[in-house]
């Protein structure tokens, strides 16, 4: 059995069972990648059983905390079997599910989700590279599918010593497919979309959206980094709910074109749009920031605009020059925002808080000189859980800003 011996002090945060072992913290020890360790303090004292990852500076992620735990392939079974299990006490409303999330799941690095009969892994870590065979066996079995596709091309992988790794890792099928989520389909491939496919995490958002759609009847609706259309099919759906489609203009903007061939895809199959419709939808594959000051010149205004950037700000190191990014998209949009209009604004960014999120957009509505109440504040679908002893996993965080009326 290998020892990760830490140094004098370091063991507070295990103590708290925070899941990470910083390069900083130990005194000596190591072992194999991906290899358990037991993690022990200054003067022995047991603390966690761990992965050892040799290149990371999160040297080691824990599997337990408790000293009498095997870590095997049962074990991690019995996680896996939890994981899945745990998100039947939510009401998800969608069959493409966020089954594993890492950390908050006792499972550092391992992201799985479900699309239909398929599931998707994403293994990110030294740990659970090592486990891969056991884990992929247990996915199945605790969801009772046969297929699961493997999306280890994440960043993180480099970081880990690992190399991107694609393709089917259990049975095989087609990479393209459509989910349900509340009362609209949506098409992705899960070989060449971002991430796993799809963001599963805005699940929410979108829906809260549909319903603001339908409460508003929105006429002119702006998607500022649209990939796949998911906000403008929600917009679409509350549009119709309502009754409301005729006369209403969608405009979507994104700089992937791939992505941009779905949102067309995913408007039509949900039929919205088209000959006919009395909807008018546009797709502009642009940079959003030039799109937004175009339309500052054009006079052009929305009654609602999502702005859903990707991640600035991977970790507090780039949080300042992020926060300069998101001030600038943030106030760009206030300005074409017709006055009781709504912005769905959002970071998911770790390395920006929700208190510092807020702040920024406090100040860009100060120099867009629009007044505005902070009306809600959204965050990441339930399956994408955060737990008390890990507040990195908080990275998603939405306001909705209402601009007060004229
Ligand atoms: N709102 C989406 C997810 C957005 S992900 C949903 O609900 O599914 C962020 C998107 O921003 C990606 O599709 C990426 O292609 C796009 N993107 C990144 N930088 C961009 C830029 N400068 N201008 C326009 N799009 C950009």
């Amino acid at each position: 059995m290998k020892t990760l011996r830490l140094k004098p002090g370091k063991e507070r945060s295990m103590q708290r069972r925070h899941p990470w072992v910083f390069e900083s913290a130990i005194a000596r020890g190591g072992a194999d990648s991906g290899e358990t360790v037991r993690v022990e303090s200054h003067d022995g004292a047991f603390l966690a059983w761990a992965a050892f990852s040799p290149t990371s500076k999160i040297r080691a992620r824990a599997w337990s905390f408790v000293e009498t735990q095997r870590i095997d392939a049962a074990f991690l079974a019995s996680v896996c079997e939890r994981a899945v299990r745990a998100r039947g006490l939510f009401d998800l409303q969608s069959d493409g599910v966020r089954l594993v999330h890492g950390e908050a799941d006792g499972l550092p690095g391992l992201i799985v989700d479900r699309y239909g009969d398929t599931l998707v892994a994403q293994f990110l870590s030294a740990g659970v590279e090592r486990w891969k065979d056991a884990l992929a066996d247990a996915l199945l079995k605790a969801t009772g599918l046969t297929k699961l596709y493997e999306r280890s091309d994440a960043s993180g992988r480099e970081r880990e010593g690992l190399k991107p790794v694609t393709g089917w890792l259990r049975g095989e099928g087609t990479t393209e497919m459509t989910i349900r989520e509340h009362d609209w389909k949506l098409s992705l491939d899960i070989a060449t979309g971002h991430k796993t496919g799809f963001y599963l995490d805005q699940r929410d958002s979108r829906q809260r959206f549909a319903e603001l759609a339908k409460h508003r009847r929105f006429r002119r609706v702006l998607n500022c980094f649209c990939y796949t259309g998911g906000f403008t099919v929600a917009a679409l759906a509350g549009l119709k709910a309502a009754g409301a489609l005729d006369g209403a203009e969608l405009v979507s903007v994104d700089s992937s074109q791939p992505a941009l061939n779905f949102a067309r895809a995913n408007i039509a199959l949900n039929g919205f749009g088209g000959e006919g419709s009395g909807v008018k939808t546009e797709f502009l594959d642009a940079n959003v920031n030039t799109v937004l000051r175009e339309f500052i010149d054009q006079g052009r205004t929305f009654d609602a605009i999502v702005l859903d950037p990707p991640k600035f700000a991977p970790t507090v190191a780039h949080a300042e020059r992020a926060a300069r990014a998101y001030k600038d998209i943030n106030r760009l949009a206030l300005k074409i925002l017709e006055p009781g209009g709504v912005l769905l604004t959002f970071s998911c960014s770790g390395g920006i808080s929700a208190d510092l999120f807020h702040k920024i957009v406090a100040s860009a509505g100060l120099d867009a000189n629009v007044d505005g109440y902070i009306s809600e504040r959204l965050g990441a679908a339930p399956d994408h859980p955060m737990t008390i002893e890990f507040p990195e996993g908080e990275y998603l965080k939405g306001l909705v800003v209402v601009r007060k009326p004229a």
